[in-house]
């Protein structure tokens, strides 16, 4: 059988929807069995491939980077997952949501630092004008609300994907943890 090609991507989360991913523990080998981890924060891949199977994305879509990202992962990846309540509907990131750009960066740079307050102008990524979930800028195929989402929906749909089926996931998952 030919293994697929599956990917994870983090975007603006907290990395918490792909420690669960993490406690799929052994069942992680179940995984590794009919799929290769092409690209992935929990592996060494620099640089997002090709022909990739089944992406699981965590996170919103808060920076000029993360959008880069996602368009590419988008044109690169069949099945693309929206992971977690970042990704499905901006959740945490989305609480900058109300505020200016500017007060946030102001916040983060000058008010609540006290050696060399300044706002960064290189290797920060620039902040959008909001934190958005990820359906806003691209299709997504599958959409896997949680806070995080638990290990054993994660085993089910990514088990589900690689088979080549549809997951069904309404009585799987929540919003919230
Ligand atoms: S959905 Fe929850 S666990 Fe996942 S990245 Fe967002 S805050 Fe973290």
């Amino acid at each position: 059988m030919n293994k697929k090609r599956l990917a994870t991507v983090w975007l603006d989360g907290c990395s918490g929807c792909h420690m669960s991913f993490l406690d799929l523990d052994e069942r992680l080998l179940a995984v590794a069995e009919l799929a290769d981890l092409v690209y992935s924060p929990l592996v060494d891949h620099k640089v997002f491939p090709e022909d990739v199977d089944v992406t699981l994305v965590e996170g919103a879509v808060s920076s000029e980077e993360d959008l880069h990202k996602i368009e590419m992962v988008r044109q690169r990846t069949k099945v693309l997952v929206s992971l977690g309540d970042c990704a499905v509907t901006a959740n945490v990131p989305g609480m900058r949501n109300p505020f200016a750009t500017k007060a946030v960066y102001d916040r983060a740079y000058r008010e609540n630092v006290t050696l060399g307050p300044a706002i960064p102008d290189q290797v920060v990524p620039r902040l959008l004008p909001q934190a958005r979930p990820i359906h806003e800028f691209v299709t997504v195929d599958v959409f896997v609300p949680g806070c995080p989402p638990s290990a054993d929906t994660i085993f089910y749909f990514v088990s589900e994907l690689l088979a080549g089926r549809q997951p069904e996931l309404s009585a799987k998952t929540r919003f919230g943890a």
